[in-house]
């Protein structure tokens, strides 16, 4: 054992016999119990930076962690490889999208290597590979034989010098995010997944990941938008138009009688036919056109409207009412048509306010007042047959008679809108379909997938490369064998990460899932940004049902829990290179070895909580491996002495709390305390005197080892080093987890009483020479303590060890 800590050789060293004896290397088929230990892949943008390292870095701990409880663990790797920056790079440095994102790649890989991740490395995949997304193409024709993909044309973003379609974040104070070009509406085909068929299931089977942060769920309940509530038939009083009837969707049925007028949207089909007849409805809809808002905005404008001086009947009554167009109404939301209650609908209530519109209270409530609307539910008043009822029970019982009626029925609606996967960009996976003029849109036959991304090209900026490569789109129509046209538009990237942690499972198979490596499913552990928990993770619950339906996997979720990653902030914002404030992983490396940065990224957080960099804190854990370090070699250089005082000194009770601390932490996933218990662990090891006392000498030779067995998910390197310098028997990765011997623990217990403000409230059994905050975490979990605490600030906490614990609390 050398007498300095040299990490960049001991690192090495013990990365090479990883790679030699391949100890992660997994099976096809998973041995019970397993876990498969995922990280999202990264999107290969050249370096690794600080939020990998830290996500990473946090998978590896609880991967290790789980391998020495003998579960059989798979932690895979990939990259994200296609997507519009390698296009921009290309641009810049006139260099292949391929080229650029192969040699970052390369170098990411190896920035990985050096952190010492236990992954199994045969199973890397790179999603611009064609062996990859061959099967991405396979799955969208099953999805498009399923009629779960379709085309339509609709209105996007268009930036007509880079002539693409621009996402919503892509549009910059209504200009090109790149060209600064002027963006314009256009209509074009799209591609859509229809994920909207899957909405309930998406949001009912929420309630069954109980290992799902809350916020995440609810996140993603509210974008999925399900609401449960009635639609409404009016009819036109006037038979002239083309259309006779307006659907309207409500949750609050409870107020149909107090129903005044119906607006639509200016985008109806009905304002459009109005419109031919009436100037001033013509005015408005050109008006509305120009604005040209979203759906987000148009919630904050101001409300304008116009009469279109006709009516519809009102369901129950009969009643004529009149009929209005809102700018607030959004035709892409439900049916573009609302019944308006201005009563008990601030909306409603603002427009009625600004255009005279009759308002007519139909619900009671304890605080109904007339100067606003009151959309509380009470109890029907004024409302005929239905007066008298709750707003629970007029809901069901309004229903119910417009069902007698044919006039309408219980209906829920959605936010959520299908998933547009088209992007016109050539750096992405080619969308399998060729379009014949005699057959119509034509799916490519499986036996000619995969349809690859030609790489033998120039690469020119600013346009859709496929479009200028006939090689690529003039094909023949496999029908009919006529001349025909493929497909130029690639997949959203979206669609590339929605079914990869399926893929490496069986990366090189010759079909997309084999069923034996379906046995690692689900994956047990999801770790990844909560920017994430919308898009990405609903899109891959949505095609993992999908999988499920076409029988490839038996699970239902793909994701049995999810664990959303704190940030990595530097001086309180995210490190960015326009604020100058990153921290290059690879330089902290050279200088403190991988181990280092490993402890230090687990030991200054809870893991879900966001990391504050500080260097010292960094130079602080180096010298604590430092000192581990030199602690073994004096160790290893004492000579073992041969007997022992009459009395010894050395008790292992402390050794014993901090193993059952640990573990207690380390369950919870709470890794920066496991890392205090081990420091603790090191500062006792330091006070035993085993130079000359061959019971502390054992003593000291047992706890150093079990030290390093709990510090060995952290700091991997160093704990494998010392445990064979030392000559322990056996491999450390094979040893069993240590847990607190109970009999030791259960020997040294004592009594302390516990005082809330000098009173006493409970005697608690702990053991001797606990210390005092693991003596709160105890009195904090008996109930009556827990009572008298709750929602009380601490003021101070006065504690005489192993005998008596005072709180004191405010109030
Ligand atoms: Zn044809």
């Amino acid at each position: 054992m050398d007498k300095h800590y040299r990490p960049d050789l001991i690192e090495q060293e013990i990365q090479a016999i990883w790679q030699d004896t391949g100890i992660y290397t997994r099976q096809d088929v998973a041995k019970e119990p397993k876990s498969y230990t995922l990280c999202m892949l990264p999107y290969p943008s050249g370096d690794i930076h600080m939020g990998h390292v830290s996500n990473y870095t946090f998978g590896d701990v609880v991967a290790r962690w789980q391998m020495f409880q003998g579960i059989d663990v798979l932690q895979p790797m990939g990259w994200d490889a296609f997507g519009l920056p390698a296009e921009n790079a290309a641009i810049s440095k006139q260099q292949h999208p391929m080229q650029w994102t192969l040699a970052n790649i390369d170098r990411m890989k190896q920035q990985l290597i050096q952190m010492g991740l236990a992954i199994d490395w045969t199973r890397e995949i790179k999603t611009c590979d064609k062996s990859y997304y061959h099967w991405q193409q396979w799955l969208f024709l099953q999805m498009f034989n399923q009629g779960l993909a379709y085309r339509k044309k609709t209105s996007v973003n268009w930036d007509p010098v880079d002539q693409t379609v621009l996402a919503n974040e892509q549009v910059i104070d209504g200009k090109g995010w790149r060209s600064g070009a002027p963006v314009e509406q256009k209509e074009v085909h799209s591609w859509f997944l229809k994920i909207t068929q899957y909405a309930d299931e998406l949001t009912d089977a929420l309630d069954d990941l109980p290992d799902w942060p809350e916020r995440v769920k609810t996140m993603q309940k509210n974008w999925i938008g399900r609401s449960e509530g009635t639609v409404i038939t009016f009819t036109l009083a006037d038979e002239s138009y083309a259309v006779k009837q307006l659907e309207c969707f409500t949750t609050r049925a409870d107020t149909l009688m107090g129903c005044t007028y119906v607006v639509i949207s200016p985008q109806h089909p009905l304002a459009q036919e109005i419109a031919k007849s009436n100037p001033l409805v013509k005015a408005f809809i050109d008006n509305d056109q120009e604005m040209d808002v979203k759906e987000q905005t148009r919630a904050r404008l101001e409300k304008t409207g116009v009469s279109t001086s006709t009516y519809v009947k009102h369901p129950i009554t009969g009643e004529s009412i009149p009929l209005w167009l809102g700018n607030y109404v959004v035709m892409s939301y439900g049916s573009g048509a609302v019944m308006a209650v201005p009563a008990h609908d601030e909306r409603d209530y603002e427009f009625a306010q600004k255009y005279a519109l009759p308002i007519k209270t139909v619900i009671k409530t304890t605080d109904s007042n007339d100067d606003s609307a009151c959309v509380e539910d009470g109890t029907t008043i004024h409302s005929g047959d239905f007066t008298g009822l709750t707003s629970q029970q007029a809901r069901k019982a309004i229903t119910e008679r417009l069902i007698e009626l044919n006039r309408g029925g219980y209906s829920k609606q959605f936010r959520l809108r299908d998933w547009g996967i088209s992007r016109q960009r050539y750096w992405g996976c080619p969308i399998p379909i060729i379009y014949c003029d005699h057959c119509g849109t034509v799916p490519v036959p499986e036996a000619d997938l995969p349809v690859e991304l030609p790489t033998d090209v120039d690469y020119q900026p600013h346009t859709n490369l496929l479009k200028s490569i006939p090689d690529f789109y003039q094909v023949k129509c496999p029908i009919c064998q006529r001349d025909a046209v493929r497909e130029t538009d690639t997949f959203d990237t979206f669609v590339d990460s929605s079914w990869y942690f399926t893929r490496y499972l069986c990366p090189q198979a010759n079909s997309m899932l084999e069923p034996s490596a379906a046995s690692w499913l689900p994956v047990d552990l999801y770790i990844g940004g909560i920017e994430h928990a919308v898009m990405h993770l609903l899109y891959a619950r949505f095609v993992f049902k999908v999988l499920r339906d076409l029988q490839l996997v038996t699970a239902s979720e793909p994701f049995k829990r999810y664990f959303p990653q704190g940030m990595v902030l530097k001086d309180g914002a995210k490190m960015s290179k326009s604020k100058g404030n990153v921290v290059d992983p690879t330089d902290l490396i050279e200088t403190y070895g991988a181990d280092t940065i490993r402890v230090y990224m687990m030991f200054t957080s809870p893991p879900d909580q966001s990391l504050e960099w500080c260097d010292a804190g960094v130079d602080g854990v180096f010298k604590f491996l430092k000192r581990l370090w030199h602690f073994s070699y004096q160790f290893q250089t004492t000579v073992k002495p041969t007997s022992s005082p009459a009395i010894s000194a050395v008790s292992p009770v402390a050794f014993e709390q901090l193993i059952q601390q640990a573990n207690r932490d380390i369950e919870k996933l709470q890794l920066n305390t496991v890392i205090s218990a081990c420091m603790k662990m090191m500062n006792s090891l330091q006070t035993i005197n085993y130079a000359s006392d061959l019971d502390a000498y054992g003593h000291c030779r047992h706890y150093l080892g079990q030290l390093l067995i709990l510090l060995n998910p952290f700091a991997p390197h160093i704990t494998t080093k010392i445990w064979h310098c030392l000559a322990y028997e056996g491999a450390i990765h094979e040893q069993p987890w240590p847990t607190a011997n109970q009999t030791i623990l259960r020997d040294s217990l004592v009594n302390c009483v516990i005082q809330v403000n000098g009173k006493v409230k409970a005697q608690l059994q702990i053991t001797r020479d606990e210390q005092e905050d693991a003596v709160f975490e105890l009195a904090k979990q008996d109930e009556k303590i827990a009572s008298i605490i709750a929602n009380r600030s601490i003021k101070k906490i006065i504690y005489i060890p192993n005998r008596l614990m005072n709180v004191v609390v405010a109030g």
